[in-house]
């Protein structure tokens, strides 16, 4: 089996869209690539000076590395000093290299997932509490492994409902079950890995 094929059913055993949460991975993986040692590779420092630097979303990912702190100064002194020498009439959205690398992993990664044998990942999805978000759901062909994804996602309306419930002063000495996480769950079924 490939590795990446391993990868992906062993993301299966945790409550994640397993393409979301190792495209993330790739692309993080990427960055702390970079600001541990390719900052200074001058392809690198070229390719993010030509792209406009990171995405919001990419740049508070950084924020939160080791040590990040020098490698970082040095290369938003770069990326700033070119702009105000180069001023554009017009702000235009930093072509996210993080984030190409995190499209391309996910395609990757979902063709993989295609190809594992149905009954490999039946039995995955029986014994671990993966699933696949509705970005990566409404791109599965129809049948039995489509059809038992969605059956996880509707399987998290009863569990959001005690979760809800219990949040009510009269039940909140109940001890909480397996509801307890379902509100991450159905974030990441609607926003990806979150
Ligand atoms: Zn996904
Ligand atoms: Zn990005």
């Amino acid at each position: 089996m490939h590795t990446t094929e391993f990868e992906l059913l062993e993301t299966l055993s945790q409550p994640v869209c397993p393409v979301c949460t190792l495209a993330r991975r790739e692309a993080r993986t990427y960055l702390v690539g970079v600001f541990e040692d390719g900052i200074n590779d001058p392809a690198v420092r070229d390719d993010w000076r030509a792209r406009g630097g990171l995405c919001a979303r990419h740049w508070r990912e950084v924020r939160e590395f080791d040590s990040v702190l020098l490698p970082a100064t040095i290369l938003l002194r770069d990326l700033l000093g070119s702009y105000l020498d180069h001023p554009s009439p017009v702000w235009k959205m930093p072509d996210c290299p993080a984030c190409k690398r995190e499209a391309e992993a996910e395609v990757r990664h979902f063709k993989a997932l295609l190809g594992i044998p149905e009954a490999t990942m039946l039995k995955a999805l029986e014994d671990g509490p993966g699933f696949l978000c509705l970005r990566h759901l409404v791109q599965m062909p129809p049948g039995t492994l489509r059809n038992r994804f969605e059956s996880r996602l509707i399987s998290f309306l009863p569990e959001l409902d005690e979760l809800e419930r219990k949040q009510d002063y009269r039940f909140s000495k109940e001890p909480l079950g397996n509801e307890k996480d379902s509100w991450l769950r159905a974030m990441r079924a609607l926003g990806g890995e979150v």
